[in-house]
């Protein structure tokens, strides 16, 4: 067999998490990067890291963008450093939900609500406040325990056909279920959706957040991608996957959330009491004019990206010729995939710092850089501050005002670089 035939053989056998077509076209190559959840400690600095490739596909059939699952989930997900808690504009739109899904859906003590990976409790927390009970279900057995200690009842397990089931026999079916970025992070997409209808109760209302595909391409929002995300969801993709599973997408909400999300709102698919809204065929209308219908749509997204990558090392490397102190702020996930793909390291960042004490004292995943309390800003004054989560810019902007106080300056890397 000549090389070119095993490499399309290998090709053929990259199948689509979803529908099961063949993948073979390419949305976008990152190249290897290491797990970005994984921050390794000064003990673990001298012992190898697993790179893994970043290649996203576009199913041909179904238009899922997707990338292959490289790790097992529970390897990911087992000792998860992500504490949702750790931001506060995240904890107000989290409250901001709750008191919305109250109201409109007159949810009161009698009222179940079900979240699917509900993490340290961060948004449970504000319906038990309201007395409607809840239940989150969360497979980080270190993230569930905080949340227990808060009063939000978890189970620590993975949700999918056969755990929604048990809670149902168990009398545990909800009149909400919700989702907020989790549906990318589901290695067996079809188990999960079907275990999110099974928890609704004949009239229950299913909502879920993601970030919209829509805006991660025309935002340039590279970064998003990363391997706990195996998937990226449009409208088109997302109503076709629900309805397979007996769900009927009804109402939609764009959010400014991560960069641009949505909120999609679904029922079984015989509630014939929720007629669809009319911003269902407005964000549909969005996506089929910016191509998303097609296969074909897809293809510039990886140009892009590229010059994104140059304009941002550009930067970096005449900052660091003129002799400048940068450093990073915030150790988000995302930071892993933008860093490996532009090549950048301590050369370049000196160091970040994170609110979070979790990753205090340790490092970024790959290139090492070193992870601080935010202090080390204001003793180290840099000449500029690489803002890493970049979704959050405004609220970390006003935060370090004090930068300003010596002439810093703040550098946002996406969608293009931009010195502010
Ligand atoms: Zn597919």
């Amino acid at each position: 067999m000549t090389v070119g035939a095993e490499i399309s053989q290998e090709l053929a056998a990259k199948k689509c998490r979803f529908c099961g077509a063949g993948l073979t076209q390419t949305f976008v190559d990152l190249g290897m990067s290491p797990l970005c959840e994984t921050y390794p400690s000064v003990a673990d600095l001298n012992h190898g890291e697993t790179y893994y490739p970043l290649h996203v596909y576009v199913c041909g059939e179904c238009l899922l963008v997707q990338l292959e699952e490289y790790e097992s989930a529970e390897s990911i997900f087992s000792d998860y450093a992500y504490f949702s808690s750790y931001s506060d504009s995240w904890l107000k739109h989290s409250e901001n939900y709750c008191n919305k899904m109250i109201a409109k859906l007159g949810l009161n003590e009698k009222s179940l609500v079900i979240e699917a990976a509900s993490n340290d409790g961060y948004l449970l927390q504000y319906f038990v406040k309201r007395n409607v009970p809840v239940l989150g279900i969360e497979p980080a057995a270190n993230v569930a325990k905080v949340a227990i200690e808060k009063n939000v009842p978890t189970v620590v397990r993975f949700l999918g056909e056969k755990t929604a089931a048990d809670l149902v026999a168990e009398g545990k079916g909800a009149d909400l279920v919700l989702g907020n970025n989790v549906l990318a992070q589901v290695p067996d997409l079809n188990d999960f959706v079907e275990g999110l209808k099974i928890l609704l109760k004949p009239h229950g209302i299913l909502t879920l957040e993601f970030p919209h595909l829509l805006r991660l391409i025309e935002r340039n929002e590279f970064d998003t991608i990363y391997h706990e995300h195996f998937s990226y969801f449009s409208m088109i993709s997302t109503i076709r996957i629900l309805k397979a599973h007996g769900l009927r997408v009804f109402d939609v909400e764009e959010l400014s959330t991560h960069g641009g999300s949505l909120r999609v709102y679904a029922c079984r698919a015989d509630n014939y009491n929720r007629k669809i809204e009319a911003s269902v065929e407005r964000i549909m209308g969005l996506e089929k004019s910016a191509g998303l219908d097609s296969a074909a749509g897809y293809g510039n997204f990886a140009r892009q990206v590229r010059q994104a990558k140059f304009a941002l090392l550009d930067f970096l490397l005449s900052a660091a010729r003129q002799g400048k102190k940068v450093a990073g702020y915030g150790a988000p996930g995302k930071s892993a995939t933008l860093l490996h793909y532009c090549g950048i390291s301590k050369d370049l960042i000196e160091y970040t710092v994170d609110r979070n004490p979790y990753k205090q004292g340790r490092f970024l995943p790959g290139t090492h850089i070193p992870i601080h309390h935010p202090d080390r800003i204001r003793e180290t004054k840099p000449d500029y501050v690489v803002i890493l989560p970049w979704n959050l810019k405004d609220e970390i902007i006003e935060q370090l005002q004090f930068v300003r106080e010596w002439g810093g300056r703040f550098v946002v890397p996406i969608p293009e670089v931009t010195v502010c």
